[in-house]
């Protein structure tokens, strides 16, 4: 007998996939919940639910008990491709604040212990974000709110929602604000990719002196944290003492057009890399840690020279296997 359960919501998913592996093997008894298994290797979950989470009936079902931690993953989400064309705004807001509207008043009735919930750094004002070396994102920069999307609008709609249930209700929250995060097993060719696994595929499917399109002007940065050492700060801040939010990402910030460079480099091809106009979300974009490091004396460690390698070889064998 196990002696501390765990619910993970979109545990089909990236993260949640990752995170059901890391929690069974520290012993929880673990629940997930998705509409999909995960795509690419069995969940070790101890139950695992197929259903969906806009429905009421089903977020009191699979919430049946006092869990010691609930994670709540599950979002209409992917990256630039599918948030910042405006063509699925409407279900994005609408799916994923039926989910949290429900995982907030069920995790409150049945009295678990603690709720974690991923918001997003896309919350942040994009008038804080338009010069591609200098974006500001300190966890209390992000009003006036003024994020680059519905998806960040979502997510700080949401994030009010639980804060508002922790002062009137009582529910134990962790709020974080995920900046991009990569490895393998997410996203690489269904639309919901991000920039980490689109720019390897590119690479990966393009014969040797091909050319590759790269969205925007290729000068725009962000920061990417590896799978790994997200799971690991998202245990830091489920230990922590308070609630978030909180930034969760890495501040190794590097244009776009730098990250292809490093992947071409790593797949050891020589492409002419073009850059097309395309979906691209804000110039500028890192994570701040200053938080963080002060407050939990932790920030990811792998760097993209460690972790794009591990990326690419995976996405390679995706292309040459026929998985996709
Ligand atoms: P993902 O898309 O791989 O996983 C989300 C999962 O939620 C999917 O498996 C999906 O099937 C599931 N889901 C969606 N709607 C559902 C519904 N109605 N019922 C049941 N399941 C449903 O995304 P991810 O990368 O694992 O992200 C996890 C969370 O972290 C999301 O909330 C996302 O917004 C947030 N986040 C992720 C990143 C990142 O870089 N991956 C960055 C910022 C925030």
């Amino acid at each position: 007998m196990k002696d501390k359960t765990a619910l993970v919501l979109g545990a089909g998913g990236f993260i949640g996939s990752h995170l059901v592996k890391d929690l069974v093997s520290n012993g929880y008894w673990t629940r997930g919940v998705d509409l999909k298994h995960p795509q690419w290797t069995p969940s070790p979950a101890n139950d695992f639910v197929i259903g969906d989470l806009r429905d009421p009936d089903l977020v009191r079902e699979v919430i049946d008990r006092p869990f010691d931690e609930v994670y709540q993953l599950a979002a209409d989400m992917g990256g630039a491709g599918y948030l910042f064309t405006g063509h699925n705004d409407a279900d994005v807001m609408h799916n994923s604040a039926l989910i949290n509207l429900n995982v907030a008043e069920y995790g409150y009735r049945r009295s678990i212990k603690k709720l974690f919930y991923s918001s997003s750094a896309c919350v942040y004002p994009k008038y804080n974000q338009t010069d591609p070396a200098n974006p500001r994102t300190p966890e209390n920069s992000v009003s006036p709110a003024s994020p680059d999307s519905e998806y960040g609008w979502e997510k700080l709609f949401s994030e009010r929602l639980y804060d508002a249930f922790h002062r009137n209700r009582g529910l134990d929250i962790r709020v974080v604000r995920f900046h991009n995060v990569y490895g393998p097993e997410g996203a690489w060719n269904d639309g919901r990719e991000k920039a980490p696994a689109a720019i390897c595929r590119k690479v990966a499917e393009t014969p040797d002196g091909g050319t590759i399109p790269i969205w925007g002007p290729g000068s725009q940065t962000r920061s990417f944290m590896f799978i790994y050492d997200a799971i690991d700060g998202i245990e830091k801040i489920m230990e922590a003492p308070y609630t978030g939010p909180i930034n969760l990402g890495s501040s190794e910030m590097i244009s776009i057009n730098d990250l292809t460079g490093k992947i071409l480099d790593i797949s050891g091809k020589a492409l002419e890399v073009v850059n097309v106009p395309g979906p691209v979300g804000v110039m500028g974009r890192t994570s701040d840690n200053t938080k963080i490091k002060y407050d939990l004396n932790w920030e990811p460690w792998m760097t993209l020279d460690n972790g794009l390698p591990i990326l690419y070889d995976w996405i390679e064998s995706q292309v040459n296997g026929g998985n996709g």
